[in-house]
């Protein structure tokens, strides 16, 4: 397809127009069915139209959708309760995108160098991973150092460094003091699928705890569900500082959160930040509407179970080309493909288009599948089989 000529170029063409979703699946404006293994970039965690979605959107439509944060908002609160039942002891503050979640987290660390330094502008390094990615803002684009990423748009914001990810020396060389903050993807997203090591998180929290940096995660992708914990850092057992959420939370309706420990949630103050939209009523029902789907339906216990099994095909169909696949790499419903031939990713991602598979392309040459929360056994070993196909008549 063309670009729509009202449309700036910002994106690439499209395949095609999407205009209905049900459960795993997208339809395109000619009916055609897609196993939706995209989720909008892991977005719709409780698949398309849920139903509950559906009527608890409904509902908050016709009662209040937006208020401002200049009132209380009960659906906000229910959802800010939930959240740090989850994540531990704090406060959560919402707004509507992970970027947006990933800019209060560096407004949180230079409050934090401030507090610690006694003085603005002294504390206020970032020390950030490699290969991270961590959104489009300016703020996100200054821990983000791709080229792709920052190239036009210098000068960057100051005061990011960046360690090797899952290589803790690297990183005990750059937190001195000067750092406010340690800020890491628990599993690299749009970098490639690249999980932050248990005992690398573990060493990492050792070291912020001792210099008295804080620990930020950016779970705006691998959070709410999508490795098989609600937080993927679960896995490994630390407590960090500070978490950023988006994607999935709302499962389609914009919003993002950052859940900080309570030492640290104090720093914010009646107005250190804000936003107009932000934990709006709408954007709280369809989180708190998504919570109680993942609950009922047990969909994170499900991702637990259902995901070795997936994961075992697909590390089969690696073997089986060994030519065109390298391996996997990710947890639960974040898996990646990692692919030989250079580029083969956007070709892959084509094909698997072409016979109704939707897959997102990430990092260098890699092939990510990111299937919605209620993606069953079948689902699953349906898209092995897509991809299958498509190997089986790719030449190396
Ligand atoms: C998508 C993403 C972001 C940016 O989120 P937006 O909602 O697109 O602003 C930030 N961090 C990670 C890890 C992401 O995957």
């Amino acid at each position: 397809m063309n670009h729509h000529p009202t449309l700036i170029k910002n994106y690439g063409p499209p395949a095609f127009n999407a205009v209905r979703g049900q459960g795993v699946y997208l339809y395109d404006d000619a009916d055609n069915e897609y196993l939706d293994f995209g989720s909008g970039i892991a977005v719709t965690s409780v698949g398309h139209s849920h139903p509950k979605w559906v009527a608890a959107m409904h509902t908050q439509a016709a009662t209040l959708t937006h208020c401002s944060n200049l009132y209380g908002i009960p659906g906000q609160q229910k959802l800010a309760d939930r959240l740090v039942a989850k994540a531990g002891p704090g406060r959560t503050l919402f707004c509507n995108s992970g970027a947006e979640a990933n800019e209060a987290l560096i407004k949180l660390a230079r409050l934090h160098g401030k507090k610690l330094s006694g003085e603005e502008g002294k504390r206020f390094t970032v020390v950030a991973a490699k290969n991270a990615f961590h959104g489009r803002t300016f703020g996100g684009m200054g821990a983000t150092p791709q080229e792709k990423i920052q190239g036009g748009f210098r000068p960057m914001l100051e005061g990011f460094k960046f360690g090797e990810l899952n290589n803790i020396e690297s990183f005990d060389q750059l937190v001195d003091d000067s750092v406010a903050a340690v800020f890491i993807e628990s599993i690299q997203g749009e970098g490639g699928l690249f999980p932050a090591e248990s005992s690398f998180l573990q060493e990492l929290r050792a070291l912020c705890t001792e210099r008295g940096a804080l620990l930020m995660l950016d779970e705006v992708q691998c959070g709410i569900g999508r490795s098989g914990h609600f937080f993927a850092f679960e896995a490994s057992g630390v407590q960090p500082d500070a978490i950023g959420m988006a994607k999935g939370l709302g499962a389609g309706f914009p919003i993002g959160a950052i859940w900080v420990s309570e030492p640290y949630a104090a720093l914010f103050q009646p107005g250190s930040h804000g936003t107009t939209f932000g934990g709006s009523p709408l954007a709280c029902a369809a989180a708190n509407a998504t919570l109680d789907i993942i609950e009922e339906e047990q969909l994170i216990q499900q991702v637990a179970a259902n995901s070795p099994a997936w994961h075992a095909q697909l590390q089969k169909l690696a073997q089986k080309y060994p030519e065109l696949i390298a391996g996997i790499r990710g947890a639960g419903y974040m898996v990646g493909l990692v692919l030989k031939p250079e580029g083969l990713n956007l070709s892959i991602t084509a094909a698997a288009r072409e016979k109704k598979l939707l897959v997102v392309p990430a990092g260098n040459n890699v092939v990510r599948l990111l299937p919605a929360l209620i993606a069953t056994p079948a689902q699953l070993s349906e898209s092995v089989e897509i991809l299958d196909a498509i190997f089986a008549n790719t030449e190396a």
